[in-house]
Formats: structure tokens, sequence, C-alpha cells
């Protein structure tokens, strides 16, 4: 561990996690928090997973990692707030979801002696909170990594050292690569997931509920998409819209090809479709990246 003290700013759930899969293997390093919240500060200080501050000030003191744990859409500000609380050589990372406008929103903040290292864990549920974190969230998933041009590369290095050490495998990817993939993988189904299920909704107002009654495995898996963090997702596209909208618009070129082939009833089309769809799941499986099983195997 190339960290003797790591302070979490926000204290929900991935910062939980982080500080529960630190202390599983490592009880030397000294782990402060701090949220903007008396009540979710209350919380974390209950499930007593760090050594919970009082001020934002407080909780940076001393520390040789500072990791941004809050909405993407709150960084900056959070930034330019502990910025005259760092001390020399200190490393900055964070969390966000969304790296290109995440980076520029940080970076101006970041004071002269202070080295910031962006990065990505591609972990996560529905739930938020400090009470939904838990130890063995990054075990297996990937942490992305994104340094800018002013990153030194031993500061990346300790920073994978670190992801390592949480149990996260860990890449390095070009920012604005970071955010087009992720709209492919999380963004764009998210979105479609929040579309379906507010049909759904509409169509149950005039079905009596049925669609909740009789509700399918499909739809079980879009409102598990669809309970996720409002406020965490409403950043996420304000602050990755062109990518979002680039992967939205391919969506619904794809989807226009099935309409049509279902209008046609072209059954090779929908076959050979649906075939290379359940490989690319398969592979997702194999790669470790999920699990099978029904509820992904994840908490409720
Ligand atoms: P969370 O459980 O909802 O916790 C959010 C934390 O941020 C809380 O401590 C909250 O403080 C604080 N916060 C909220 N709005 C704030 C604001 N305007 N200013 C300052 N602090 C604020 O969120 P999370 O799931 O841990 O997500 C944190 C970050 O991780 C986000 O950037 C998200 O994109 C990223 N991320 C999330 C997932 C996931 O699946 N959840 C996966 C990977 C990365 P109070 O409770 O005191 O209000």
């Amino acid at each position: 561990m190339p960290f003797k003290h790591i302070a979490l700013l926000g204290l929900g759930l991935i910062a939980s996690s982080i500080a529960m899969a630190l202390r599983r293997n490592n009880s030397e390093t000294k782990i402060t928090g701090f949220s903007r919240s008396k009540r979710t500060r209350r919380k974390a200080e209950k499930i007593d997973f760090c050594k919970v501050s009082e001020s934002i000030s407080d909780c940076v003191l001393g520390a040789d990692l500072v990791i941004l744990c809050v909405p993407v859409g709150a960084m900056g500000d959070l930034m330019q707030r502990v910025a005259p609380y760092l001390s020399k050589g200190t490393i900055v990372s964070d969390v966000g979801s969304v790296k290109v406008n995440v980076i520029s929103e940080i970076n101006p903040f970041i004071p002269k002696e202070v080295i910031f290292v962006p990065a990505h864990p591609l972990a996560g549920t529905e739930n938020s909170g400090p009470d939904a974190g838990f130890a063995t969230l990054f075990d297996n998933r990937w942490c992305i990594l994104t340094p800018t041009d002013q990153t030194p590369i031993d500061a990346t290095k300790k920073v994978k050292k670190f992801w390592q050490s949480l149990g996260a495998e860990v890449c390095e990817m070009d920012a604005s690569h970071h955010d087009l993939v992720l709209s492919v993988t999380s963004h764009a189904p998210h979105l479609i997931a929040f579309t379906m299920v507010g049909v759904a909704d509409e169509f149950s107002k005039v079905t009596n509920s049925e669609v909740i009654n009789y509700s399918a495995a499909g739809f079980r898996d879009f409102t598990r998409l669809a309970a996720s963090d409002p406020i965490m997702w409403r950043d996420i596209f304000i602050n990755n819209k062109d990518a979002a909208l680039e992967i939205l618009g391919r969506f619904t070129e794809e989807l226009f090809k099935l309409q049509s082939a279902i209008r046609r009833k072209d059954g090779d089309f929908l076959l050979k479709y649906f075939e290379r769809t359940r490989s690319i799941r398969r592979n997702i499986i194999e790669a470790g990246q999920d699990t099978a099983e029904p509820n992904f195997g994840r908490k409720k």
C-alpha cells in the first residue's frame, strides 16, 4: 500500500466500499472521511468504516491520498473548497463516472505541488449512501485511470497499486475514449432502462398494474438499472452529453433495423442478431465481469 493516510470526501456507496475493502487487508492505513450532511456523517460513524471528520480541512490534514467521491457535477466545487488545505506532494484522485468534464472541472483548482490522477472504478450497485457499501465491491472489477498530460508516471503507478490492493484490475485510457466506451457499456443502457420503465409505468396506468404483477425477468432487470441514484445519473448525462448523444443516435438506427425486420418477418435477420448479442453476454461472464446469477450475484 503506497499511502499512509487516505482521505475520502463524500461518504456514499463508493467511498464506504473503498474504506471497507482497504480495511479488509490493511489495518495500517489511516482512513478519514467527510460528507457535507450531518446525517451521512453520523451514519458513517455508526457503521465505523473510517474516522469521520467534522470539516474538510480536518479530514485531509496530513493525507497523502485524497479521493473525491461525490456526484460528477459536484467535483469542481469540492476541489475548489479542499485545495487550500492540501499539503505538498498530496495525490488527489476521484471516482467520477465521466472523465473529460470532471478533469476540466477539477484541474483548474489543483494547487501547484499537488498531483491529480483521475480514476473510475467500474463497480457499483443501484444503492447509494454509506450503508450501501461492501468490502468486495471492487474484486475483479476494472478501475480505469485516465492520467492527464501533467500527471507524473510515478503517481499513476501509486494509484494503480492502491486500486489493485482493493481487489480491482487496473488499466489506463485516454479520458475521451473512456467517456465513449462508458456511454456504450453503461450510460446508454441506463437511459434505455429509464425509458423502458417509464413506458411500462404509463402502460400500467392503463392495465391496473399488470405490468408490476406479472413483471418478467427482462423488465425486472430494467427496473434494477432504473432504480439507480437520480442525482448521479442526471450529472452523468449532462457531463457526458456528446458521447451519450452519439451512442443514442446509433442505438436508434439499430432499433429501426430491428423494427423493420419484425415488420418484414425477416426471421434470419432477427436470429443472427440475437445469436450475436447472446455471445456478447457469454463473453462478459467468461471475462469475470459479471455473474450468470439472475440477481447478478449482488446484495438486495
Ligand atoms: P452516493 O452513495 O449517492 O454518495 C454521494 C456522496 O456525495 C454523499 O456523501 C453525499 O453527501 C455527497 N454529495 C452529494 N451531492 C453533493 C454535493 N453537491 N456537494 C458535495 N457532496 C455531495 O454516491 P456514490 O454511488 O458513492 O457515487 C459517488 C461517485 O462515484 C459519483 O461521481 C459516481 O459517478 C461515481 N461512481 C458511482 C458508481 C455507482 O454505481 N454508484 C460506480 C462508479 C463510480 P451527503 O450524503 O452528505 O449529502
